[in-house]
């Protein structure tokens, strides 16, 4: 079975934290979109921030992040919820650097400068909240502990990390986040200040040596009172796409392309970018699709 996310809380309750063994969700993720080094890094990363962003939300809530830039992989999308479901998408899952290091995998140049956008949504709620911030590093956790302060006004250890194999493969990816509340006393910050820079490693570093998350962030809280939170929900990559959205996904095309299709007398063929779920859209689907975008075109 999958583990969960596992979940802290201090005893005064100002600070709390999390992390996440995430090497089957993201691997998983690799694999069902054959997606190239660099790319798997970057969604790897998002995945795992935005499960552990969401194990601190409520029962049936979520959390999006998009990171938008000017690099070649110009758009990077992970969802996850509080019950440990997560997905990830890239709009350039075969990109490669022209000169590949193996021991560099900064995805800073293939992300670029640009904004990361964080959602939160509800239940029964049509808006999620939302918050944008300006890159500040561009390798996804330093700019997610930048949302965390600027939009939410928390001061964060926030480390994501995603190790592949000499073949590029996802061996290990996990996360740790510490997220301190405003009001906390001036002595736990500066234990935790202490303990982060005793112990800084970077997080792909440490799980290739054969540690998890949870040894890392017990070094972090070290000193400090905490108690385990019951949080059993395995984590797993899922995605809630249905036919509503793909054909919502359709009508991009434009009434040429699918005059195109619909002249052949064919299904329509499509599988969801983000889970590879097969859909059949029947030719009436497509004309209906298609009388729509045209009518709308008139006005
Ligand atoms: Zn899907």
């Amino acid at each position: 079975m999958n583990p969960s996310v596992r979940r802290f809380v201090s005893n005064d309750f100002t600070v709390r934290a999390s992390c996440v063994d995430a090497t089957s969700v993201v691997l998983h993720m690799q694999n069902l979109q054959s997606m190239q080094p660099i790319p798997t890094i970057a969604v790897g990363r998002s995945m795992v921030g935005a499960l552990l962003m969401a194990s601190h939300l409520k029962d049936g809530q979520e959390v999006g992040i998009l990171v938008k830039g000017n690099g070649p992989i110009m758009t990077v999308f992970a969802q996850a919820n509080y019950n440990g479901g997560v997905r990830g998408y890239t709009s350039a899952p075969q990109y490669e650097p022209f000169e590949y290091e193996q021991n560099n995998l900064s995805i800073k140049e293939a992300i670029g400068n640009g904004f990361i956008t964080v959602a939160r949504h509800q239940p029964f709620q049509a808006q999620p909240y939302q918050g944008t911030v300006e890159l500040v590093s561009g390798e996804i956790g330093d700019d997610l502990a930048y949302y965390l302060q600027q939009s939410q006004q928390i001061r964060s250890i926030l480390s994501l990390g995603v190790y592949l194999d000499a073949f590029g493969k996802v061996r290990a990816a996990g996360g740790i986040l510490i997220e301190v509340m405003p009001g906390v006393e001036d002595e736990i910050v500066k234990k935790l200040e202490d303990n982060f820079s005793k112990n800084k490693k970077d997080l792909s570093q440490v799980i290739k040596e054969g540690l998890t998350p949870e040894d890392l962030l017990k070094k972090y809280m070290e000193g400090l009172n905490y108690t385990d939170i019951p949080h059993q929900f395995p984590i797993s990559y899922s995605c809630p796409c249905d036919k509503a959205r793909v054909l919502n996904a359709v009508s991009i095309l434009g009434v040429d392309e699918l005059d195109d299709m619909i002249s052949k007398n064919e299904k329509a063929k499509v599988q969801c970018q983000m889970c590879g779920q097969p859909y059949e859209i029947e030719i009436q689907e497509l004309t209906e699709i298609r009388n729509k975008l045209f009518k709308n075109s008139l006005h």
